[in-house]
């Protein structure tokens, strides 16, 4: 029987205070080129017409329409228009111009006829066009794609790679865009040791500040690791107040709980931390905390290392997202599949338990040994999430599924 949870906040108001928080992105201009996956802190308008002349759109023969009604038809070739040329020669009736894909339309011409509808004569002298056309055919008009000044990325908007096209087509090379929020991640205990340091019997490796960079990295933060501090409430001050100077927000690991070396809460409201949340209604994570000091923000994580996984997944990353210049809803990525195997019923707490969304589009949910269980959590790729006292759930029941990113 767990103990009672009733008192502690559920995960949903745990997401509304989150989402509250006022947040100031910063803005920064950046090279377009460096900018990729952030998002724009300015519209973006486009400086001219694109395309910005009549443009062919294949390798062929630009054409008066009229010419080529009756088809197959013969016409003598007057020039030759590369991409590039600049005025390129009217066309005069009764006469083809070779034309490149991109290359500027002649003067008079009003279609392409590609080069695979043609046969060339007397060693490209003459053309024979195959069959008839039609006016604009293979032409991309002046402005048809986008008018000059036209707003072509609003302010907020991600710079995916099409949206990088966009921007390098309309000369905005340098852009106005939110830098990506600078996280530090603290690991406390006394048993925890560096990665390349040899452990005693009794003490472990600090997995949690490699797999959490890792994680708020994937999750659009800049993220560093920060090392141990030891269970000692003078070194954890010291050490959270330097990362507070210098990050916008601080993660800490471990002593976040009720044993006797859990000093974080403590030392974070004697900082001034305004404590928003500390303990959950959530499994595996109960005893996550969260609070601001302006202008920064501070995590405090379980030591468990599931634990701490599944709240920077589900919670942490929504206030990277705002930072970041985005929404809250940017990190929800709901997934929906039907249960491969059924489930028992969940006790009071919303459950996040790795699962595997198979190719088969089904979703296992593993085993869950405990909210230490990283060898588990490695081999899944979504968090299957289920509401507080859920009953037991049969197999091909449809479940939700927060994505693992990779
Ligand atoms: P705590 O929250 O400090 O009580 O820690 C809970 C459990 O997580 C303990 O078994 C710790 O040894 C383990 N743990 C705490 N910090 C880390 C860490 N940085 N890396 C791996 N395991 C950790
Ligand atoms: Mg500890």
């Amino acid at each position: 029987m767990e103990p009672d949870v009733s008192n502690l906040l559920s995960v949903q108001q745990a997401i509304e205070i989150l989402d509250a928080v006022p947040v100031r992105p910063r803005a920064k201009p950046l090279k377009l080129l460096d900018a990729s996956g952030l998002r724009l802190a300015s519209d973006i308008v486009s400086d001219r017409d694109y395309p910005p002349f009549d443009r062919s759109l294949m390798d062929g023969y630009a054409v008066h329409c009229a010419d080529i009604s009756s088809a197959p038809s013969e016409l003598p070739v007057t020039g030759t228009i590369a991409a590039g040329a600049v005025t390129p020669p009217a066309l005069g009736t009764g006469a083809a111009a070779a034309i490149m894909t991109g290359a500027p339309m002649p003067a008079g011409a009003d279609c392409v006829v590609p080069v695979e509808d043609t046969t060339k004569l007397d060693d490209g002298r003459r053309v024979r066009i195959g069959h008839a056309s039609s006016p604009g055919r293979f032409i991309a008009r002046r402005g048809s794609d986008c008018a000059a000044g036209r707003v072509v990325l609003t302010r907020g908007t991600k710079l995916t790679p099409a949206a990088i096209a966009v921007a390098a087509s309309v000369g905005a090379h340098t852009v106005d865009v939110f830098p990506r929020p600078t996280c530090i991640v603290l690991s406390t205990g006394d048993e925890i040791v560096p990665l390349d340091a040899a452990p005693g019997p009794t003490q472990i490796r600090n997995s949690n500040s490699a797999m959490l960079v890792a994680l708020l990295n994937r999750l659009g933060g800049d993220a560093r690791d920060g090392g141990i501090v030891a269970d000692e409430p003078r070194r954890i001050r010291a050490t959270i107040q330097a990362a507070l100077d210098t990050h916008d927000i601080v993660f800490i690991t471990g002593g976040m709980s009720m044993g006797e070396f859990d000093f974080v809460p403590q030392v974070l409201s004697e900082i001034g931390v305004d404590l928003k949340i500390t303990k959950l209604r959530i499994k595996p994570g109960k005893p996550f905390v969260f609070g601001s000091i302006k202008p920064r923000f501070v995590f405090g994580l379980p030591g468990n290392p599931v634990s701490g996984f599944a709240c920077t997944l589900r919670l942490c990353s929504r206030l990277i997202a705002r930072l970041a210049g985005g929404n809250a809803s940017d990190a929800e990525r709901w997934i929906h599949a039907p249960l491969a195997e059924p489930l028992p019923a969940n006790g009071p707490r919303e459950f996040y338990q790795p699962a595997l969304l198979r190719p088969d589009g089904q979703v296992l949910p593993l085993a869950w040994k405990s909210s230490a269980d990283i060898y588990t959590l490695a081999g899944a790729n979504a968090l299957l999430v289920r509401p507080e006292n859920d009953p037991p759930q049969s197999a091909g029941t449809m479940a939700r599924l927060l994505p693992i990113p990779e």
